[in-house]
């Protein structure tokens, strides 16, 4: 049996936070973990970098990666066009490597259909007050950008009870703490000890 990584989906309505828990969680670099970097069609904001933050392309190009089966998922969230790459994620699977994907309610649903076992993470903010604040503190989006995003985060925040763990993200250390406990016990799930300690298993088990 091949080392085979757990994938990971994390949702959340704008602003709550799952980038910047996704980034503290990898700010070390692990060997085992990585994030998906997607392809959008939407604008580059201040300090982002292609291919780190997102594959930045434009709709013509978007649709012809859809033509061509590039995507695992896709989907059209806040006017604009996301996507995570077929290969990238496979590839890093199979290296036995963590993958997270930071995507939206719809996407989640397209992975489940394909990748059943893939966990989901749904973070949430303590209360619409603390979302809309940190939307405008972040002072990266315009103010019809932040108005759009509030106005829809009921609806994303509806899908709360499509994933397997819901992570309130109210203090920020508590919020990673209990991140980070989701993986390990993902890690310790007897399907995933299969796989790590698969030698060692054989051994123990020989006749
Ligand atoms: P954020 O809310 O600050 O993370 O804003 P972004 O512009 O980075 O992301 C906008 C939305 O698109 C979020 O709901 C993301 O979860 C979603 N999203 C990002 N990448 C992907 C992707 O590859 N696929 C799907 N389906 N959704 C994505
Ligand atoms: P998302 O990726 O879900 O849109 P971000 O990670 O960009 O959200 O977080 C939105 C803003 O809120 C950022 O400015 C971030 O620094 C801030 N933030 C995230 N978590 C917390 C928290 N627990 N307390 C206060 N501010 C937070
Ligand atoms: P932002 O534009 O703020 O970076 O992202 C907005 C939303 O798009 C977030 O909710 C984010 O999770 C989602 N998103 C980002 N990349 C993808 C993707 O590849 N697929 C899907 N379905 N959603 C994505």
């Amino acid at each position: 049996m091949t080392a085979r990584g757990n994938l990971f989906i994390v949702s959340a309505p704008s602003g709550a936070g799952k980038s910047s828990l996704i980034s503290a969680l990898l700010q070390d670099k692990p060997a085992d973990m990585q994030v998906s970097v997607s392809h959008t069609t939407r604008a580059m904001r201040p300090g982002e970098v292609n291919a780190e933050h997102y594959h930045f392309v434009s709709v013509d190009e978007f649709k012809a990666l859809i033509e061509q089966g590039a995507f695992f998922e896709w989907a059209e969230v806040f006017g604009n066009y996301y996507g995570t790459s077929r290969t990238v994620i496979e590839q890093t699977l199979a290296n036995g490597i963590d993958v997270f994907l930071d995507i939206d309610w719809q996407g989640a649903q397209q992975v489940k259909a394909v990748m059943p076992e893939a966990i989901g993470i749904f973070i949430l903010p303590p209360s619409r007050e603390e979302l809309a604040s940190r939307l405008s503190g972040r002072g990266q989006d315009s103010q019809a950008v932040i108005d759009s995003r509030m106005a829809q985060c009921v609806s994303e925040m509806s899908h709360y009870n499509e994933y397997e763990f819901v992570i309130v993200n109210d203090d920020f250390d508590s919020a990673l703490t209990d991140f980070k406990a989701i993986i390990r016990s993902q890690r310790l799930t007897q399907a995933s000890q299969i796989h790590t300690h698969n030698d060692m298993l054989n051994d123990l088990l020989a006749d």
